[in-house]
């Protein structure tokens, strides 16, 4: 099942979708070569004059058509995205909920943010009437991960539409099957549409290069900091822009007033829920020394009894990309040889392609464990004196997406102090469930946003016009006609209009 024609393929150009809880293939997909792509590419730029030209509110009907035909199928899709993510079904159901979350405000806010608008002339040019306008950029490429491989990537397509651009999507080589489902979702709910408003591109990392040459007018992707840079480095030739979503190494800092069960609490599910493959999850945590024993025992009685699997009952599912086992691996055995001890789990936690929760304490902050993103189901724990010392270890990161805080009195000020995209106060990954809020990072956690007026933004050019009503006479700034008198009646406002302020 493919949403876009590709030539016809040889069995070695090929993708295979793999349950990977089982190692099972579950669907094999052509794979888009260059021509492929730039079909795609062509196919959306045909479109987007049909859809760039429709009012926010046509786009509004289309696109909340489109999230009715997700929940009806919302079953159906939940039980793929379990077994092409192995992620548990609950957790499948919930991400496709926040990603219609998403997909209603990007639809109901478009028209309010992206609507023309006037804006003051200012005295000088007051025979203007000044108008600021929002074109759609026009295609959009967007490449995404497999991690939350329904709401991150929605984060940009969502905004991409309802902004009135197309949208290419090369969905991660490990959740090809859900994106499909996504683009055919649309295309089913809105069947009188031309084809070509929302397409996908099936492949790895050449496909997805692939798209970042095509000419299309911006790429946004969601990924790792490694590939960001490269696409970056090679939209640059065409000065395409970017918008990148990267990865993480969020830090808790545990206040010691902080409501220290409800901490250990959202240290436990935020560090290891979708075995910890999250961007925003919880890696690190910075605790005041008074209630470190209390908040580390806490901890680990909670998750001592959490288990991953592919069952019902499992917490949470396998490791979605194979690779990753290894640098999980990797890390934990870094950090107890710099010094950390795991008070839960460790090495042998790694048990094929499941891994046990697995936290560590006392871990050297040079150590792989805090320094590099992890995105396996571990959390280190280190010991602070005081909130200063905490923010300090926290903002030491090259990353920058979010974090949390928790304290009872000064939860805001330390936010405030965080250098990041985005802060929880009293709880874990809040943030990202608010669709008004924007999201995104700092330093090789990526440029730019997702979400909220500023994710909308992302998908616009801003177009000033200004209007010339009518002429006043000797006063034609912009022309050779203008005389010594206008000068002179210059020199004499200009000091009035910007030289008062002492
Ligand atoms: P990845 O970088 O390996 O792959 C992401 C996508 O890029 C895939 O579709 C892949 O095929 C494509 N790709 C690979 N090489 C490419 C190239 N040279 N040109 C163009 N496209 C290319 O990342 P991943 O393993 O799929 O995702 C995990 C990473 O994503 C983690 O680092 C995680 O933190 C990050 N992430 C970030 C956010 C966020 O919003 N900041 C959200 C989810 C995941």
């Amino acid at each position: 099942m493919t949403t876009t024609e590709t030539t016809p393929a040889a069995p070695d150009t090929l993708l295979k979708s793999v349950d990977p809880a089982t190692g099972e293939v579950i669907a094999t997909y052509p794979i888009a070569d260059e021509d492929a792509v730039r079909a795609a590419v062509a196919k959306a730029r045909t479109a987007a004059a049909t859809w760039g030209a429709l009012s926010f509110d046509e786009r509004r009907k289309h696109l909340l058509r489109w999230s009715s035909r997700l929940v009806a199928d919302s079953e159906e899709f939940t039980q793929l995205i379990h077994k092409e993510n192995g992620k548990p079904l609950d957790d499948a159901f919930l991400e496709l909920m926040l990603a219609l979350e998403h997909i209603a405000w990007a639809a109901k806010n478009a028209k309010k943010l992206l609507s023309p608008k006037k804006v003051s002339p200012g005295a000088l040019m007051s025979n203007f009437a000044a108008r600021l306008e929002h074109r759609p950029l026009g295609v959009i490429g967007v490449i995404g991960p497999w991690n939350y491989p329904v709401y991150t990537p929605n984060g940009s397509i969502a905004y991409a539409l309802a902004a009135g651009n197309t949208v290419v999507f090369k969905p991660s080589e490990f959740s090809t099957g859900i994106g499909n489902f996504l683009a055919d979702a649309f295309k089913k709910a809105n069947p009188e549409l031309p084809e070509g408003v929302f397409e996908t591109i099936n492949g790895y990392g050449a496909t997805g290069a692939a798209l970042v040459k095509s000419g299309v007018d911006k790429i946004a992707f969601t990924g790792s900091t490694a590939t960001g840079k490269r696409i970056m480095a090679a939209a640059a030739e065409n000065l395409t822009p970017v918008l990148l979503e990267c990865g993480g190494k969020d830090a808790v800092i545990v206040a010691g007033d902080a409501d220290v069960k409800a901490a250990a609490d959202a240290v436990a599910w935020g560090a290891t829920a979708n075995s910890g493959q999250t961007c925003a999850g919880v890696e690190r945590v910075y605790v005041d020394r008074s209630v470190r024993e209390e908040f580390v025992a806490e901890v680990k009685r909670i998750l001592s009894d959490i288990k991953p699997g592919s069952d019902a009952k499992a917490a949470y599912g396998p490791m979605t990309m194979p690779s990753q086992i290894d640098i999980v691996r990797r890390h934990i055995e870094d950090a107890l040889k710099k010094g950390g001890t795991a008070v839960l789990g460790g090495p042998e936690s790694i048990k094929g392609p499941f891994i046990e929760p697995v936290v560590l304490v006392d871990v050297d902050e040079d150590s792989e464990a805090v320094a590099e993103e992890t995105f396996g189901p571990t959390v280190t724990i280190r010991t602070v004196d005081g909130v200063d010392e905490a923010v300090e270890l926290a903002n030491k990161s090259k990353y920058g997406l979010s974090s949390a805080v928790y304290s009872k009195k000064n939860g805001l000020d330390i936010a405030r102090r965080l250098r990041v995209g985005a802060t929880s106060v009293n709880s874990v990954l809040a943030f990202a469930a608010i669709p008004g809020l924007p999201f995104g990072g700092v330093g090789d956690s990526g440029i730019g946003r997702i979400h909220g007026e500023p994710g909308l933004r992302e998908f616009v050019r801003p177009h000033s016009i200004a209007v010339q009503r009518f002429t006043v006479p000797g006063m034609a700034l912009l022309s050779y006609t203008r005389t010594d008198s206008t000068m002179k009646l210059l020199r004499k406002l200009v000091p009035f209009l910007h030289g008062r302020h002492k």
